[in-house]
């Protein structure tokens, strides 16, 4: 088994916003919002099946700015700025190391891409932080993308709404409505403590554009790793009118291992949310295979193939059920 082997120096920038001061609420050892973001001498210790380049980013980069894992859809990575360093992040090698923004070039190198490549259907634009560009950039980048015909999708993953929440301004509400583009934001929110009135007025503001709102959290020990804290956050996104998206699994980035909690507990948490609230409330469990294989869903298994066109089907409170299957025909 994989154990602490390593140590290194904290090289993680530290930045908080005046909106996270604000939602950090009790002593900053245990409150689950100071946990995100304040180093612990815990992210000196890296375990051996820690990797610098978790997702398989770099394996996966045909061009500066780029990595398209997926036939239909590429993550346009603009920038290195995130406007918060998570301690946690999957990309804690790559963000906040002084790279900025890519080049006019780069950035051109990296559309001729899509243009070019005619499966694409989706870009999403993923951290560094997408919304840390001004309005005039994103606008000027939009436009771009607005005239690849195959391109349909644009998604911006997103942690701004969430810590800088005067960012979305008029104007970039304005930008949201112009393009044809179908056009989903998807939220980087961990716990419920982070939605204070700012933000739900920012949830109001954004849910009245052609944008459609979703959030991806991360499974944390000591900050969302119980049923209290992660009902609360669902339920609270839901009624703000934003869906959770994804619940990930932690990533094996370094000197991440004091965040991280087992398969097994995640699974159990969310088969008692299961029991405790709506289906709109639930997130994807879902783990991004080490090595850059893509994401999977790894929530706990509700269905067993019995190989005679029957499956044994678990509902939500553990009863098992036959389900026969042998009238329906396929081709
Ligand atoms: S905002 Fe996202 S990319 Fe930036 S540090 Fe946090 S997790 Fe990483």
């Amino acid at each position: 088994m994989p154990r602490k082997l390593l140590k290194k120096e904290n090289d993680s920038p530290l930045n908080i916003t005046s909106q996270i001061e604000d939602t950090i609420l009790t002593d900053t050892k245990t409150d689950p919002v100071a946990l995100q973001y304040l180093p612990s001498s815990l992210e000196k210790v890296i375990h051996l099946n820690e990797n610098p380049d978790p997702i398989g980013d770099h394996t996966h980069s045909p061009v500066k700015g780029i990595v398209h894992r997926h036939n239909d859809r590429v993550l346009l990575k603009i920038t290195d700025i995130c406007p918060v360093y998570c301690r946690f992040c999957f990309r804690k090698e790559m963000v906040g190391k002084g790279m900025g923004v890519l080049t006019e070039k780069e950035i051109d190198n990296a559309i001729n891409y899509i243009t070019n490549y005619v499966e694409i259907h989706e870009v999403i634009f993923s951290g560094g932080d997408p919304l840390t560009l001004s309005n005039r950039r994103l606008q000027g980048l939009l436009t771009r993308l607005e005239k690849i015909n195959h391109l349909k999708i644009i998604r911006f993953h997103t942690r701004v709404p969430i810590v800088n929440p005067e960012r979305i301004d008029i104007e970039f509400l304005d930008i949201i409505n112009k393009f044809s583009k179908a056009i989903y934001i998807v939220m980087h929110v961990n716990h419920a403590q982070e939605i204070n009135d700012n933000i739900k007025e920012m949830f109001s503001k954004l849910s009245r554009t052609s944008a459609v709102l979703l959030s991806q959290s991360v499974l944390l020990k000591n900050i969302n790793d119980n049923i209290l804290a992660l009902e609360n956050l669902f339920q609270t996104l839901i009624d703000n009118r934003v869906k959770p998206y994804y619940l990930h699994h932690l990533d094996l980035a370094p000197g991440t291992g004091h965040f991280r909690v087992s398969i097994k507990k995640g699974q159990q948490l969310m088969s008692e949310l299961r029991q405790k609230i709506s289906g709109l409330c639930l997130p994807a469990y879902v783990l991004d295979i080490p090595g850059g294989f893509g994401k999977v869903p790894i929530d706990d298994c509700y269905i067993k193939d019995l190989e005679n066109k029957s499956y044994l089907i678990k509902d939500y409170e553990g009863q098992n059920h036959i389900y026969d299957d042998t009238q329906a025909l396929d081709d």
